[in-house]
């Protein structure tokens, strides 16, 4: 361990020395990946990296995000820079829930060796997956802009503790009071959406928190499981293409991080009416897409949904 670390110094020392001006850049951290020197804090996934780094600007603490726009979070794998910043940091910021399925023995393993690590999805009042015979907790709370504002009160209260800096404390409830304001936003949005079109067909089981939260139901999902990796059955592609029939729904979600191909397949079994669009679900847009904010991300996301449905 000791020979890897070692190794792992020297790559990081060349990765500061061509990055050294990027290391506080604003939210989102568009350093995400080998780009990034060692931050002060650390996120693994680009929704809360972009709340963090809010926070950490605010701040005047540097902050970085494992996972680069358009990655998806549950197949996300880790390169050795990558595990060097995350050693590095002061907090690493994880979603946690069985989300980053890739990165879960990384997070354990340098946690055991003394980091701070914040499992934040735990913290907001976890619900089970929907349909999930063993009750396994759904990790997406992100999508519910009203739990992501808890989350930056205690993001703000952590990196305080974990760095010393006082201020990160108030930048967190200001932060927070941002994402109330985005709330409300989202709710104008999805007002348009007529109560018996509310009905949310989408490419994985993301939008339990979502659906709870601004009054929507999930009539059905392409990839069953509450990941993006499984495979449905044939069984299964038929019981959604009927569910779409039956009630009528015009528009179907796929994942930007996602292949739309099966949605698609899905959505055109259905009939020739349905539409597909594309929502952010696990990560935020690339920078100048309009999505490359946590709060852009979700505005974004709203106005595709009343869009489509409305
Ligand atoms: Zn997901």
């Amino acid at each position: 361990m000791s020979l890897l670390r070692s190794g792992m110094a020297v790559a990081a020392v060349a990765i500061m020395t061509l990055s050294a001006c990027s290391s506080a850049s604003p939210a989102p951290d568009s350093s995400s990946g080998t780009a990034a020197g060692p931050a002060e804090v650390v996120t693994t996934i680009t929704p809360l990296g972009s709340i963090v780094g809010q926070i950490a600007d605010c701040a005047g603490l540097s902050s970085s995000t494992l996972m680069a726009p358009g990655q998806d979070p549950h197949t996300f794998a880790l390169s050795s820079a990558e595990l060097t910043e995350l050693a590095k940091a002061k907090l690493v910021v994880s979603n946690g829930l069985g989300l980053e399925e890739g990165l879960q023995k990384t997070l354990d393993a340098i946690k055991q060796d003394g980091t701070t690590v914040m499992e934040v999805a735990p913290l907001l009042d976890p619900m089970p997956l929907d349909g999930n015979t063993d009750n396994a907790p759904d990790p997406h709370v992100w999508l519910d802009a009203k739990r992501m504002a808890q989350a930056a009160s205690l993001i703000g209260d952590e990196l305080s503790k974990a760095t010393g800096e006082a201020k990160a404390r108030e930048c967190g409830v200001s932060v927070q009071k941002s994402l109330n304001e985005l709330d409300s936003e989202m709710r104008t949005t999805l007002d348009t959406i007529p109560k018996d079109r509310r009905v949310l067909i989408t490419d994985h089981d993301a939008f339990g928190y979502f659906a709870k939260a601004y009054g929507f139901d999930v009539a059905g999902v392409a990839v069953p499981g509450g990941s993006t990796d499984a495979q449905p059955s044939s069984a299964d592609i038929a019981t959604l293409v009927d569910t779409i029939k039956k009630l009528g729904v015009s528009t179907v979600f796929s994942n930007t991080a996602v292949s739309q191909q099966l949605i698609d397949a899905v959505a055109a079994e259905a009939g020739s009416k349905v539409m597909v669009v594309e929502l952010y679900v696990g990560t935020l847009g690339p920078q100048g897409s309009g999505a490359d904010t946590y709060q852009t991300m979700m505005l974004t996301d709203a106005k595709r949904i009343a869009d489509g449905l409305a």
